[in-house]
């Protein structure tokens, strides 16, 4: 994403404010390459009904989004921290393990991006060329988790699921050395090209360690049985596990892809088509008011 754009008195309220706040140790999602709506030509007035807007507008815009965040790494530093004030001596060492994307790193111009593109579903070959850009931030409060959790000797396993071919591995290590997270090395880092199975790493980790805290943003991230395509079914699971959540599982927030996706879909990254549109509209509505 390039951020070419007219500079704007408001884009520069904008930087300035961010960086007031960066200053003060918080942290906004993208506002620098932000365009108003009046910036955009017709040819992109098609956007104006993109399905997408709502749930990246609130990723890029809302406090709330960040203070979701906060809320999580706050818990998962409580949840820490007990953890570390019961150890005794001859306990296995500690660990968390997290995911990557959406939950310590932020692809939100990766969404703008696609938007101004005209896409209104995710896109695996945009994907694909942004990766390598380097363009990521940091989920607010993920990085000072990360080093609370090095100074305390707890170590940081990385797993993501993600294939950009050959140079997978390297993409990833690089982004996460970008956000200068602790343990980047191939000891801690797993990326899976071939599937979004994570569990292989939950239990190697569990032999030599004591697994305290699992974070993502899919609650696949934490168990494989969370892989089905069907909404109810999910949701019953997810209800079957309710004390896990703010306990052993820490969640971050993420309205626009996930394998909640592909239990509406049957699939995780679905194509912009009219059936799907449609499947997205049952969804929505799924309960509706009848207006009586
Ligand atoms: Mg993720």
């Amino acid at each position: 994403m390039s951020c070419d754009n007219p500079t704007s008195e408001t884009d520069n309220q904008r930087r300035r404010l961010v960086a007031y706040l960066l200053a003060g140790g918080a942290a906004l999602p993208l506002a620098a390459c932000a365009q108003t709506s009046t910036e955009r030509t017709e040819a992109t007035d098609v956007s104006l009904h993109n399905p997408l807007l709502w749930a990246v507008a609130w990723k890029q815009t809302a406090a709330e989004f960040g203070a979701l965040c906060y809320q999580a790494y706050n818990l998962a530093t409580l949840r820490l921290d007990g953890a570390l004030s019961r150890r005794k001596h001859g306990d296995k060492p500690l660990a968390i393990i997290t995911d990557m994307d959406n939950t310590i790193i932020q692809a939100v111009n990766y969404w703008g991006y696609l938007i101004n593109e005209g896409g209104e579903f995710f896109d695996d070959a945009i994907w694909d060329q942004w990766i390598p850009k380097n363009l990521v931030q940091a989920v607010p409060g993920s990085k000072t988790f990360l080093d609370h959790c090095q100074a305390n000797g707890v170590e940081v396993f990385y797993v993501s699921n993600r294939d950009q071919g050959d140079r997978t591995y390297e993409y990833a290590l690089a982004q996460l050395r970008l956000l200068n997270f602790p343990y980047v090395d191939e000891a801690h880092v797993t990326v899976n090209r071939a599937s979004s199975n994570k569990m292989a790493i939950k239990e190697k980790v569990s032999v030599s360690h004591d697994l305290v805290l699992m974070l993502g943003d899919n609650l696949n991230d934490y168990k494989r049985d969370y892989y089905v395509a069907d909404v109810d079914e999910r949701y019953a699971l997810m209800e079957r596990d309710r004390d896990d959540y703010g306990d052993r599982f820490i969640l971050l927030p993420n309205p626009t892809d996930g394998h909640w996706v592909r239990a509406i879909f049957g699939e995780s990254e679905p194509a912009p088509t009219d059936a799907n549109r449609r499947l997205l509209l049952d969804a929505a509505t799924r309960s509706a008011w009848d207006g009586q």
